[in-house]
């Protein structure tokens, strides 16, 4: 800090957080009505030539600038702090853990209505006597009796607003006439807030009396009390985890605390939010990104006012400030829509682990298929491992077989005797569910004759062929085309695709089972919700039908007439460039055939694979998932990667490669310049291109480091981060940090 000088301010200043790339705060001068503002308050500014939204940090009377050129705050948009002081450090840390500007956290963090200069709560127009007004000032109005009516009712009811004026049948002309006449006026105010929501006296549906397991599982977060605690949660498919945290709620609303539950973005349909309504009275506030900008206001303020007992979300509802919280609960903290890919990188998991510990409330994370960094958690005795390991109920668990392709020839991607058990199945009367994990009609269309392959020109991909309407399309950008009748390099009429997708399969199953219906799952069938609701309700029905679909049929839905789900190609996930892969891969194969055998037909789960000896198969065949997870812990320890040890992925994108890895290469220059002052254990591994080395016309490489603390990678990041930003801007040149990043490709 530099001490003030004649150039320097003394006075008031405010740190304000801007939303720009900029890791930095910026100085303004006290607005004109110099009443102090909060850390956490929303206000408005000049920044440049606009005027934008930003938040006060901190005050300070030392400005490095010169008064002269420090701007007054515009407006102050709130009357108190968005965000109580332990939320707004929260945020702060999330700024410093992932080396993102604060401005843009808070940005993220908040509903897109709050981004412009709008106060949280509706203005509304309230009417009132004038000061020097009373009741005796009616006589004027004796031959305006209506008139004289309002102005007594006011006189009798205070300030009242303008919709319940009017709600008693007085209209705005006549409040016209008096504003006129001087004997009232308005004035805006905040809309009242809503009232905290009752402590839940008891439940609208009986509780389930719970097995052994789950018993073990509410009693031991029942006894560690209302303070911090992490438990993970490792229960099968239907095993009853939602049981668990449903009864583990109930406690904290009906001491009046709000409970957070977040769940994957497929995994929130209207039957998983039904299922806590059906339970508890107490308002619930659902957040998701189909929302529109003022449903999710509404349901913020909710939630921040302690109107909702409950609020269940999607990764970003994280941020959702609650005044009495008292439990979070995260769903499937495997699943991979937790972490955000772009922007602000965080990953919702790690940030409610935090937030817990932050606001001292437990945190429950659940899954069939924890993520190896959580199981190692629970290894380092950090969280509190329980176990369920049967179905509750009378389901059973289904039995695994591997169909090895490898000498076959497929049908449109079937072996026979995948085809036969189809058949067996339906002709028993029950649903079969076929899992593909590529939507369109066939991911390749090359020409026989001269090699030619349809690629995207925006990326290094091929495009997807898809029949209706008939096209190629890639699905890594969107780019759309029609689909050649010829090959458009010689000409010839050898076009043909390889490989299959959810509609090859569709029209080869409608024809082969002319007689059951098919019903196509993906985000091309159903894109208009109402399509999805119908589709569930034929499959509720129980009538025999195949399902068939990608990764959207994996979550949260349950299937209880399925006895057979196929899996009808595991290869690609099998030798994925991804260090991931392995259990990715292993984690959708459990969680598909999760679906099957819910109620008390027992079920049956067949992979294809040309590879049906991989350990990945056979232990997933033979043992279990956290079998399987604890030869692939043993794997990452040898590799050293997470979660042994902590990554951090430097991308940069821009209209050359070479650019992109020259930017890379000066950064890795004095990074390791700083890794052999600081004697740090970091390890730097690159430049490279990414393995998609071009994405939406953009060329993409990245530079890897490694560290086996957080802490010897956060102080390295943060000097090189400081580092970073001095550099000059290359142009259309663009870079990101990612901190524990899940998407390498
Ligand atoms: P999970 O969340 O682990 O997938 P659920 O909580 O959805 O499991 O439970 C699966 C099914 O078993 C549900 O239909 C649920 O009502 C039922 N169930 C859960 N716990 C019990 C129990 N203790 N007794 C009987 N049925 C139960
Ligand atoms: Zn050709
Ligand atoms: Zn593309």
């Amino acid at each position: 800090m530099s001490s003030p000088n004649e150039s320097g301010h003394q006075g008031l200043i405010y740190k304000v957080a801007v939303p720009s790339p900029l890791r930095r705060l910026f100085d303004y001068l006290p607005p004109a009505a110099d009443i102090p503002i909060k850390p956490g308050t929303r206000v408005q500014i000049q920044f440049g030539r606009r005027k934008i939204v930003g938040y006060v940090v901190e005050q300070t009377n030392q400005s490095e600038l010169n008064t002269k050129r420090l701007k007054p705050i515009h407006a102050v948009l709130d009357s108190e702090p968005l965000y109580s002081p332990k939320f707004f450090n929260l945020l702060q840390w999330c700024a410093q853990y992932y080396h993102h500007p604060l401005g843009e956290v808070l940005s993220t963090a908040s509903p897109g209505k709050l981004r412009t200069a709008r106060s949280v709560y509706q203005q509304e127009t309230y009417f009132h006597l004038k000061a020097d007004t009373q009741l005796s000032d009616s006589e004027q109005l004796s031959r305006a009796p209506k008139q004289k009516e309002l102005f007594t009712y006011l006189c009798n009811n205070g300030a009242v607003n303008r919709t319940e004026i009017l709600d008693k049948g007085f209209t705005s002309a006549l409040l016209k006439s008096l504003v006129d006449k001087q004997l009232i006026e308005s004035e805006e105010r905040e809309a009242a807030r809503a009232e905290q929501f009752t402590p839940l006296e008891k439940t609208n549906s009986k509780s389930l009396d719970l097995n052994p397991e789950q018993q073990i599982a509410l009693n031991t977060i029942k006894e560690s009390g209302n303070d911090y605690n992490c438990f993970l949660i490792d229960g099968v498919t239907g095993s009853g985890k939602t049981e668990v945290y449903m009864q583990a709620m109930q406690d904290h609303l009906s001491a009046g605390r709000q409970c957070l539950v977040l769940v994957p973005e497929i995994g929130l349909t209207p039957q998983t939010v039904s299922r806590f309504r059906s339970r508890f009275s107490c308002p619930i506030a659902s957040m998701h990104s189909g929302m529109s900008d003022n449903e999710r206001l509404d349901a913020w303020i909710q939630a921040r006012d302690g109107a909702a007992g409950i609020v269940i979300g999607t990764r970003s509802a994280i941020f959702t400030p609650l005044p009495n919280l008292g439990i979070i609960i995260i769903d499937e903290e495997h699943d991979g829509s937790f972490k955000q890919q772009d922007g602000f990188r965080y990953s919702a998991r790690d940030v409610a682990v935090k937030r817990g510990r932050e606001e001292n409330v437990p945190v429950i994370l659940g899954s069939a298929t924890p993520s190896l960094e959580s199981l190692q958690n629970a290894n380092l005795k950090k969280f509190q491992y329980l176990s369920l390991s049967k179905r509750a109920g009378d389901a059973s668990e289904s039995a695994m077989t591997v169909i090895d392709t490898s000498q076959e020839i497929l049908d449109t991607g079937f072996s026979e005797q995948l085809l036969f058990k189809i058949e067996q199945h339906l002709n028993a009367r029950n649903q079969v569910l076929v899992f593909i994990n590529r939507r369109g009609f066939a991911p390749i269309l090359n020409c026989a004759q001269c090699g030619w392959l349809a690629e995207c020109e925006n990326c290094v991909a091929q495009m997807t062929v898809h029949a209706r309407p008939p096209s190629m399309r890639c699905h890594h950008c969107g780019t759309s085309q029609h689909l050649p009748s010829v090959c458009p390099d010689c000409n010839g009429d050898a076009l043909s695709t390889v490989g299959v997708g959810t509609q090859k399969l569709e029209k080869f199953l409608n024809r082969r089972f002319a007689s059951i219906p098919v019903i196509r799952i993906d985000r091309d069938s159903t894109r208009n919700k109402h399509n999805l609701a119908a589709m569930l309700d034929q499959i509720h029905t129980g009538e025999p039908c195949i399902l068939l679909g990608t990764q959207m049929l994996a979550k949260g839905h349950h299937f209880p007439f399925i006895t057979l789900v196929a899996i009808v190609d595991a290869d690609s996930g099998l030798f994925s460039p991804d260090f991931r892969g392995q259990e990715f891969m292993a984690q959708t194969v459990v969680q598909v055939s999760g679906r099957a055998g819910r109620a008390e037909r027992s079920g049956e789960v067949v992979i294809q694979s040309r590879h049906s000896t991989h350990k990945t198969l056979t232990q997933l065949g033979q043992e279990s998932y956290s079998v399987l997870a604890k030869i692939l812990m043993e794997e990452r320890k040898i590799a050293a990667m997470p979660p042994f040890y902590q990554l951090a992925l430097i991308k940069a994108e821009g209209p050359q490669l070479k650019t992109t890895l020259e930017f890379l290469k000066r950064i890795n220059t004095f990074s390791n310049d700083l890794i052999q002052h600081s004697n740090s254990s970091v390890l730097a591994i690159g430049p490279v291109p990414t393995p998609m080395e071009k994405k939406a016309g953009r060329f993409r490489s990245h530079l890897l480091f490694k560290a086996k603390t957080k802490s010897s990678m956060q102080r390295f990041l943060a000097q090189l981060v400081y580092q970073i930003d001095q550099l000059k801007p290359v142009k259309g040149l663009r870079w990101s940090l990612d901190v524990d990043p899940l998407d390498m490709i």
